[in-house]
């Protein structure tokens, strides 16, 4: 799995999609939709929870069904039925869908070794259809090791968590730039 860091990031920019989408000036009404901030945060980490299990019962279930488009699109369509979100039922599955996904996403591509050398860990997307994990040849994120304590605080992982406060910082960064530029032209 890659670190909480990398899906935190995502979970940031499902917001600023929110954001876009919804017309909000961030600048002026950040207060109030911190809330809305907190919970695709937690979203985007959602699917890694299930790491729990394996600490505390010491049994493997991690990158299950969890990491799968049924999951992402059920927990979408729950989301939605509780709380539109976004005003709209289409708006807001679609925010939630993104927010889930994004972690799909960031461990499609997260593996042991940077590069195109097919050492990603792969998750079960087409889950219950097909168990087969899929990932891909290009290792865009480090992952982070777990299983114990030990492991769960190892040099390897504090490595991880740095590339990804770099790596997802810088295009962070471009994005909140980017939108700064937009508002400011608009
Ligand atoms: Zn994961």
């Amino acid at each position: 799995m890659a670190s909480p860091v990398a899906h935190t990031f995502a979970g940031l920019w499902t917001f600023l999609l929110f954001a876009e989408r919804t017309k909000i000036r961030l600048r002026d009404e950040w207060r109030r939709y911190a809330g809305h901030l907190c919970l695709l945060v937690f979203l985007a980490n959602l699917a890694d929870l299930d790491f729990i299990s394996e600490l505390l019962f010491h049994k493997n279930y991690h990158r299950g069904f969890s990491h799968s488009l049924l999951t992402a699109i059920l927990a979408a369509l729950a989301l939605t039925w509780i709380w539109k979100i976004a005003g709209t039922f289409w708006s807001s599955i679609l925010i939630y869908f993104v927010a889930y996904g994004s972690h799909l996403v960031i461990d499609f591509f997260t593996g042991m070794h940077l590069g195109w050398n097919h050492s990603s860990f792969g998750i079960p997307l087409f889950w219950p259809f097909s168990t087969r994990d899929f990932g891909s040849d290009l290792v865009l994120v480090y992952g982070v090791t777990h299983g114990s304590m030990s492991a769960l605080f190892s040099l390897a992982n504090l490595h991880a968590v740095c590339y990804d406060l770099f790596f997802f910082g810088i295009i962070t960064g471009g994005l909140v730039l980017w939108r700064a530029r937009y508002v400011l032209n608009n």
